[in-house]
């Protein structure tokens, strides 16, 4: 038994007793509404059944635990393969679902990392709705430009970009409404390579998200106080949380070598950090809506915007690494850039969307 990572665990049974959703149990009339709203998104009688339970019998959030198993070693072995230390043991743990992020904190003999449950569901819904966008994503390629999903060979999908930005509509009419995706129709991936691809993008954004948290553990700002802290730094903190998750998440790729498997695994790892971005401006767009919701806002703008955030990574990518790794990311670019702020003002209003004109004035200023 290993007394420090017993001591972390009992911080975060504390956490989650006294977590306000952790208390919440759904009622009889409840889970037949939301079987009947799931059918109603499309879901099967079975997986409505089985969805509803999920939430009914708590913790629903430890579905999540054997991904987390996986994800933490992950992130470990790259940890060490950077050559980097940790400052003490990490417990890495799933909290309820209703909120959607993650954190880490400083805890009686090491650190906690949590995830929301809630966060993966998210990516997972915001990654298929980009894999279902692959046909109107246009890339340079030898022969012209052409859409994604005719480079890489899957069949047409026939999705336009207004549907894009519908199935994002819904998902965050789901979120703001329900305090969950399930209640946002399901737009299934058919079998086959782009299953495959979206499995990639899933599994990289989920580890991009975790490895920024181990990244403020490793940089020390798990330690330092919040209120002692200035928002110059808050932000450095943030691009430096960014840049070190993305060195752990390219760690076992293979960058020296272009044959075809290694640059593709490279090229899902910086897509999957990239996408997580989007993940976050949907998420943001939720949190200052209500915000009794579960998703409220960080104060002002103490932290970066997540556009900010994939653009200075990116760029910073492209500076760091060899240009093939980033064509799936300049993707997610591509289509973050037409599909986001369309988002924004659809369920905002045209007024909300000032960042985008400063994310353009951001984006030039990079070019420059
Ligand atoms: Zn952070």
């Amino acid at each position: 038994m290993n007394s420090d990572l017993d001591r972390i665990e009992s911080y975060y049974l504390e956490k989650l007793r006294s977590d306000p959703l952790g208390k919440e149990v759904c009622s009889e009339s409840d889970f037949e509404s939301q079987v009947k709203l799931l059918q109603e998104a499309g879901a099967t009688e079975d997986e409505a059944n089985q969805v509803a339970s999920m939430f009914q019998c708590r913790p629903f959030h430890q579905v999540y635990d054997y991904i987390l198993d996986q994800i933490q070693a992950e992130v470990e072995s790259a940890v060490r393969a950077c050559n980097a230390n940790l400052p003490g043991k990490v417990l890495l743990r799933t909290l309820p679902t209703g909120f959607a992020n993650a954190g880490a904190v400083n805890a009686p003999g090491g650190y906690l990392v949590t995830v929301r449950a809630e966060l993966f569901q998210v990516i997972y819904r915001v990654c298929k709705v980009f894999c279902h966008s692959l046909d109107f994503i246009m890339l340079e390629s030898p022969s012209g430009s052409r859409p994604l999903s005719e480079i890489a060979g899957f069949a047409p999908s026939g999705w336009t970009q207004s549907q894009a930005i519908s199935s994002l509509v819904e998902i965050y009419d789901s979120l703001v409404d329900k305090h969950t995706v399930y209640h946002a129709p399901r737009h299934e991936i058919p079998m086959g390579q782009r299953q495959a691809f979206l499995d990639q993008i899933v599994y990289f954004a989920e580890l991009f998200a975790v490895s920024h948290e181990y990244a403020h553990v490793l940089h020390g700002h798990c330690d330092e106080s919040l209120e002692s802290i200035s928002a110059v730094e808050r932000f450095h903190n943030e691009f430096a949380a960014d840049d070190l998750a993305l060195t752990l998440l390219l760690a076992p790729a293979d960058l020296r070598n272009e044959n075809r498997d290694a640059a593709l695994d490279a090229n899902y790892r910086v897509a999957g950090a990239c996408i997580m971005f989007c993940v976050q401006v949907l998420l943001e767009a939720c949190r200052s809506t209500d915000e009794n919701l579960g998703f409220k806002s960080r104060a002002g703008a103490e932290y970066p915007s997540p556009m900010e955030r994939l653009v200075r990574m990116l760029n910073s990518v492209k500076q760091r690494y060899p240009d093939w790794i980033t064509q799936f990311a300049d993707a997610v670019m591509i289509w973050s850039a037409g599909v986001m702020p369309a988002l924004i003002a659809e369920v905002r209003g045209a007024d909300e969307i000032k960042w985008i004109a400063e994310n353009a004035k951001l984006r030039s200023q990079d070019d420059a």
